[in-house]
């Protein structure tokens, strides 16, 4: 008994200690593993040199495949930059599917990711010749295309571009491109920095099936000169740009030649499909998309009904093209002889932005068409920022550019856009030179920017003679401005009788300087959206505020003859019946919901609204309903709110009095 006593004591003895030490070495690991953690935090805020313990990154060992010599906590080395970590699985990304990168590599992934502003990890798993759905619909899948068509050069540019993203673009144009057609495929290289572009590219385009020859940029020039040098080395009928990560789908590129065998003074672009900058998948969008500008120049994408103008006869067909006011500008076919007979390009836009805006105007302004092939499919790596530097800083750069296509072809709507885009004024103008520009125009014999919006873009937002362009304030009675307002408005002759706002607009016109320099912005009341930020595309309520947003153009509305009450982006006032009504909104909780809403402008009945001089109210022109301000709570915000809503009309009540105040928008 007493032996096995002292057995089971040392057992026991010896067990407490195992534990203890287990327990221990395990405190010690949580404790090794938070500090590394806590120092990759820190050294992704303070970049410092690589730390010398890297052995404490509890992943080490079983990282995929290579890691950069440098650091892992964060900072990117040359070698990140430079090294071609390309290593397909098969059957990633098959069909267009999203990938999934292993949890071992998520930190990776996360550093990587801002190397191009898109999942580099997911990219680099994906084969190069990855198959895609195909995305067209019966009608276009059926079409047969003459045998006729013109060849074509697809020309693609680029600055840094990640190797996978780069051959995947080049790949999917070679296997989805009847070979007789692709005459050629031209490389241009933006004097890009990354090792993997220079040899390594060359010889693997070598053994290509179709011709493919690279051109190298002297310097950083931007994507411009850039097509512009691809252009000039091209051979094929027609020039097809692409930007170097999209993947052309099936039947992508007859659609495209037939359009301009049909009609060459036609820019053609694809239907632009998404693929994901985070998992690479390949999604469809929607075929009646088309494009236009917003006050500041950027290009938005709208998907409001359009007729198809090609002609009349195809005007039912749902395989012709729809004619777009803007196009996006990386990818696009056009005749290469019409290209140059049109000026080409402003070889003087640097690195991004703004060629887009001066091509749709220059097509459209001087006798030809931008339209989109809903038959044809290429995806596009959207992303969210800008991975690449700005030689010339990135606002000033952009805003030149965007000012030499405002200066060239918006007439008196370049003052509009210099007035209200940040980091662009009148002065900008004199800093371009934009001579030969003119030039062209006038040798082209371009029509007037008030034909292009009135012909091409009749639904647009932008102010013009017959609009009026200002702020809504509300008439509270007391401001300065609300009374001599209201008084004009009173006093009028045969007031009572007109609610043509032709009227009103002129009577405003009239008086603007006085109500201009009347307005108090921090004391008047203006209408605007519920939210400071509210994002541009969903259902966003409407109050009142002091009259400063200026900066964001968010209290600034176009209101035309028919009575559209419109702001940027293509948002319009709209009558709403929420399912629940007003009265039992009012009584509780969600004050974001309202009848009355800012949304994408329609044109329909739901967007039209009437105003009555006489006693400043605006209404909804089918139910009658006036606008009105009241006061409702916010259950979720635990906090008062006011909301516009459309309510019964009574004329004394001075939460329905309304005024407008004009703002200058041209000299
Ligand atoms: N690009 C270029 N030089 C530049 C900027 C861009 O060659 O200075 C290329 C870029 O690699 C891409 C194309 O131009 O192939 C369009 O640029 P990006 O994709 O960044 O524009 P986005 O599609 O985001 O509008
Ligand atoms: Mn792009």
């Amino acid at each position: 008994m007493g032996l096995r006593f002292q057995q089971l004591k040392k057992l026991w003895l010896l067990y407490l200690f195992l534990l203890f030490f287990a327990f221990f070495m395990f405190a010690i690991s949580i404790n090794l593993y938070v500090a590394s953690i806590q120092t990759a935090d820190s050294e992704l805020r303070h970049p410092k040199p690589p730390p010398k313990r890297r052995s404490l990154w509890p992943h080490k060992s079983i990282v995929a495949h290579y890691i950069g010599k440098g650091d892992i906590f964060g900072n990117m080395t040359a070698d990140d930059y430079n090294i071609n970590q390309f290593k397909p699985v098969p059957g990633e990304g098959a069909d267009g599917r999203p990938v999934v990168v292993p949890p071992r590599d998520r930190f990776r992934m996360q550093r990587f990711f801002r190397l191009n502003s898109f999942n580099l990890l997911a990219s680099d798993r994906i084969p190069l010749n990855r198959t895609l759905k195909d995305y067209r619909t019966p009608e276009c899948r059926d079409k047969k295309y003459d045998s006729g068509l013109p060849s074509t050069s697809v020309i693609i540019v680029f600055h840094n571009e990640a190797w996978s993203v780069l051959l995947r673009t080049i790949t999917s144009v070679i296997n989805r491109s009847p070979r007789h057609l692709l005459k050629e495929i031209i490389l241009v290289d933006d004097a890009s920095e990354r090792s993997y572009l220079k040899r390594q590219l060359e010889s693997y385009i070598r053994v290509l099936t179709v011709p493919t020859r690279i051109y190298r940029m002297k310097k950083r020039s931007g994507l411009v000169p850039a097509r512009l040098l691809g252009a000039e080395h091209a051979r094929g009928d027609v020039l097809t740009f692409l930007d170097a990560h999209c993947e052309c789908s099936r039947g992508w590129l007859e659609p495209l030649l037939a359009r301009i065998k049909e009609a060459r003074n036609v820019v053609i672009c694809p239907v632009i499909d998404i693929i994901s900058d985070d998992n690479f998948s390949y999604t469809k969008t929607f075929e009646n998309h088309w494009g236009g500008f917003n006050w500041q120049l950027s290009f938005r994408w709208f998907s409001s009904e359009r007729k198809r103008q090609t002609t009349e006869i195809t005007a039912k067909d749902s395989t012709a093209p729809i004619a777009t006011p803007g196009m996006a500008g990386g990818l696009f076919a056009i005749d290469r002889n019409y290209f140059y007979e049109m000026g080409s390009y402003d070889s003087n836009m640097r690195v991004w932005g703004g060629e887009n805006v001066e091509m749709s105007f220059r097509i459209w302004q001087c006798g030809g068409r931008v339209e989109i092939s809903p038959c044809s499919h290429v995806g596009h790596v959207f992303r969210s920022s800008t991975p690449y530097t700005f030689p010339g800083g990135m606002s000033e750069v952009l805003t030149d550019n965007l000012a030499r296509a405002a200066t060239v072809w918006m007439d008196d709507w370049q003052y509009f856009v210099m007035l209200y885009t940040s980091g662009l004024s009148l002065s900008v103008k004199d800093k371009v030179n934009v001579t030969e520009r003119v030039a062209l125009r006038e040798k082209l014999q371009c029509k007037s920017f008030a034909w292009y919006l009135e012909n091409i873009w009749p639904e647009h937002f932008f102010p013009a003679p017959d609009r009026f362009f200002g702020k809504i304030i509300w008439l509270d009675g007391e401001t300065e401005c609300a009374q001599a307002y209201s008084k004009h408005m009173k006093n009028l002759p045969g007031r009572a009788l007109s609610r043509e706002w032709q009227r009103a607009f002129e009577e405003i016109e009239s008086k603007s300087e006085e109500f201009m320099s009347l307005i108090d912005l921090e004391r008047d009341k203006c209408l605007r959206p519920l939210k400071e930020v509210a994002p541009r595309s969903s259902l966003q309520p409407v109050t009142v505020g002091d009259c400063t947003s200026h900066a964001q153009t968010m209290d600034m509305f176009v209101i035309t003859p028919k009575g559209q009450i419109m702001t940027n982006d293509n948002i319009c006032l709209a009558y709403r019946p929420p399912k629940q009504g007003v009265i039992k909104l009012l009584k509780n909780r969600n004050a974001t919901t309202s009848n009355v809403m800012l949304t994408q402008c329609a044109g329909d009945a739901s967007q039209l609204w009437n105003y009555d001089m006489d006693t400043q109210q605006i209404s909804h022109r089918d139910t009658k309903l006036c606008l009105t301000l009241k006061a409702a709570t916010n259950a979720r915000l635990q906090k008062q709110e006011k909301v516009v809503l459309c309510m019964q009309c009574d004329f004394k009540d001075i939460t329905q009095k309304w005024g407008f105040i004009p703002l200058p928008w041209r000299l």
